[in-house]
């Protein structure tokens, strides 16, 4: 029997607000456990928790972004569940009525082109966290992230494949990015992704018994964790065995996913409405201003680069991989006036020297204004290709200017026919023999011959010109 994957995906994303979600306090990643806290966010009797604003700007952007329907009404909710990463017992979360829901996004995987649905998005606290002594005698527990704000987003179950998952994933993830909402730091637990998976047999309309896998923290893992779980479970089910509905963490150096403790499987998270809160009320008027804000997203950005610039859309994938490379690219354009080339430089020996260094866009020594001016000094034909190269790779090093870097090493392009000439007739007269093969039909020594006149130039001959010379010459030789 042959059987499909089913896997909807729920992401967290922590938001790059500055104070968490119900009170004042720094959600700044890395200080002293235990500093960033007050009697809100350690959960202390009597408190009242107050919603920072920006979260739900937050929340709106995200919506507007995944093409949601935003809700005019949503409400909080408490989940319960004991925990001592939990000072109060519960998370305020919602439930009932999410503040998003009916959303989408495309993405692709081999050149298809899919949709795949978001359930729904919603705003919640994140609890705190607990380190284990490596020697079981102590567990500690750290609550400078209880009540950082988080987005949920909840996937609907249109995946049905490992790649269609990344995909999706790294969809999300750049769009937050682009949003400037969330770091997207995988490693650092910003961004969280809980994959439930089930197989059916090819052809069935219901879905099978689902599993939810937990603990991957980046985007290989989330795929490598899938593909796991569709064997093992593909197994039971060829077996003829039943899938337990559970929870699976990922063990990364077994390369296996493994049953969690069994009391943390049980949920009832008894959820009731929360009473310290009001409800988020979201007029048109707020909706307005948050759009009138948004960024360019990247899909729209490279669609746009590919029609305004006439680039690949391989290319224009890769100089929108970030808002910054594709700001910097799109300078490099307008200054230079030629995009096709600004997309060959960027792409090829900037993000190269780059990637050599594990360095963004934003540390790029060669300034848009540096980039551009070489790439005028090629199209007016003062430097060869071959030299930009040299110059290119100069600017990286030094921040100097392409036309110091040129004037400073005498790179400048020889366009004067009577010097080539000079040099072609020396080159051909010692090579009398390469002459006379060349002549009985030997055309590939062409190449030799222009070789030959770039090394006796340092590079510096203009390539269209001496092919023309060296045509003319070598049809005037006996
Ligand atoms: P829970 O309350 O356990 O989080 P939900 O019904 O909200 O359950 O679903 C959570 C996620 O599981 C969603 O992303 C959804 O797409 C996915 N999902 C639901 N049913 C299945 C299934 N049978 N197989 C795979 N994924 C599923
Ligand atoms: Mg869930
Ligand atoms: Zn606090």
């Amino acid at each position: 029997m042959e059987f499909e994957p089913v896997i909807g995906l729920e992401v967290h994303a922590q938001l790059l607000t500055e104070a968490k979600i119900f009170c004042g306090c720094s959600t700044k990643f890395g200080a002293e456990p235990n500093s960033h806290t007050c009697p809100v966010c350690l959960g202390m009797p009597g408190v009242l928790p107050v919603l920072n604003k920006k979260v739900v700007d937050f929340l709106i952007k995200m919506a507007l972004a995944t093409n949601c329907t935003i809700n005019k009404k949503s409400s909080f909710a408490r989940k319960n569940y004991f925990y001592p990463d939990l000072p109060k017992g519960y998370q305020i979360s919602q439930y009932a009525e999410p503040p998003a829901e009916h959303g989408w996004v495309d993405i692709e995987v081999n050149g298809d082109k899919k949709r795949i649905g978001i359930t729904r998005i919603h705003m919640e606290e994140d609890a705190g966290k607990l380190i284990h002594d490596e020697h079981g005698l102590a567990s500690y527990v750290d609550l400078n992230r209880t009540g950082v704000p988080l987005l949920e987003i909840v996937g609907e179950p249109d995946i049905r494949s490992p790649e269609e998952a990344a995909a999706y994933l790294r969809r999300l993830h750049e769009i937050l990015i682009y949003l400037e909402i969330c770091d997207g730091n995988m490693e650092e637990g910003s961004f969280r992704c809980d994959a439930n998976i089930s197989l059916r047999p090819v052809g069935e309309r219901n879905f099978g018994i689902r599993t939810e896998l937990k603990n991957m923290n980046s985007f290989r893992n989330v795929q490598r964790a899938l593909e796991y779980e569709i064997k093992r479970q593909r197994y039971i089910l060829e077996a003829g065995g039943e899938v337990v509905q559970e929870t699976r963490l990922w063990d990364d150096a077994a390369g296996v996913t493994q049953p969690m403790r069994s009391k943390e499987e049980a949920h009832d998270y008894r959820y009731f409405p929360e009473p310290d809160l009001v409800s988020v009320i979201i007029d048109d008027a707020w909706i307005e201003e948050i759009r009138r804000g948004m960024p360019e997203l990247p899909l729209a950005k490279r669609e746009r680069f590919v029609r305004e610039y006439q680039i690949p859309a391989y290319d224009a994938g890769v100089l929108t991989a970030s808002r910054a490379l594709a700001d910097y690219f799109e300078e490099v354009a307008r200054l230079s006036g030629q995009p096709k080339a600004a997309a060959n430089w960027v792409m090829g020996d900037i993000l190269r020297f780059l990637n050599e260094e594990k360095k963004g866009i934003e540390a790029c020594p060669v300034s848009p204004t540096n980039l551009a001016a070489m790439i005028r000094l090629v199209e007016n034909q003062t430097i060869s290709g071959k030299i930009a190269k040299e110059v290119s790779e100069t600017m990286y090093r030094t921040g100097k200017t392409p036309e110091e870097i040129i004037s400073e090493k005498g790179l400048v392009q020889i366009t004067d026919a009577g010097v080539l000439t000079d040099v072609l007739v020396k080159i051909l007269r010692e090579n009398g023999e390469k002459v006379a093969q060349y002549k009985a039909g030997k055309e590939k020594l062409f190449g030799f011959f222009v070789g030959q006149a770039m090394k006796a130039t340092g590079g510096k001959a203009n390539p269209q010109l001496l092919n023309e010379l060296l045509k003319k010459m070598l049809a005037n030789q006996e």
